[in-house]
């Protein structure tokens, strides 16, 4: 895009903390074509607000590389927006529900109850934080995160994780955000809404 950014996508592939591909074509969400997938997607958000509070607003739909579901943009050490694939989101509710739920039974996501809300909840976190994000609240925030995420490492009998939440620090975050916001509550989900509270996350 011809700027200094860096981006998480909630996909299917390893890697999406350093996404180098394009964001083009960038759309309103109102432009998704599936009635039932814009509906999730914006319950998704204002579920993410009231149990986390608001943070990223600019949520669009954009044409981004194949594979790659969805990419939060940070410039400058801030957050500057989420851009949903409009391919992925386009195929509707249907489609996004099934994939989503093959992640969770190959193993590869972190479970949750609502599916189609999985994506849009992964990148609001990663625009909550993520370790390229310079705020005094992030980086104070990030040492308290790097220490969950050790000993969450360590801990070979927690339940219900992917193996995706295991590529880095950014995406054990993401992943175990959307646990909180959308499945079933454990140590690690009670301590990431502490942390979230702590530093106004
Ligand atoms: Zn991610």
């Amino acid at each position: 895009m011809g700027r200094t950014s860096s981006g998480n996508r909630g996909g299917l592939q390893p890697g999406d903390s350093d996404y180098k591909g394009s964001i083009k074509n960038v759309e309103s969400l109102v432009k998704m074509k599936d009635a039932a997938m814009y509906k999730a997607t914006k319950e998704a958000i204002s579920r993410y607000h009231a149990v986390l509070g608001v943070r990223e607003r600019n949520v669009k739909l954009a044409t981004l590389s194949a594979g790659t579901l969805g990419v939060q943009v940070s410039s400058g050490g801030k957050s500057e927006g989420i851009y949903l694939n409009k391919k992925y989101f386009n195929q509707g509710a249907k489609a996004v529900k099934a994939q989503t739920n093959r992640g969770y039974t190959s193993g590869w996501h972190t479970k949750t109850n609502k599916p189609l809300a999985h994506t849009v909840t992964h990148e609001l976190a990663h625009a909550t934080w993520n370790s390229s994000l310079s705020g005094a609240n992030q980086k104070a925030a990030g040492k308290e995160i790097q220490a969950l995420y050790k000993k969450w490492v360590a801990d070979k009998k927690k339940t219900g994780y992917g193996k995706y939440a295991h590529t880095n620090v950014d995406e054990f975050w993401a992943e175990t955000v959307t646990k909180t916001v959308h499945g079933k509550s454990d140590k690690y989900t009670n301590r990431v809404k502490e942390i979230c509270k702590k530093y106004k996350l």
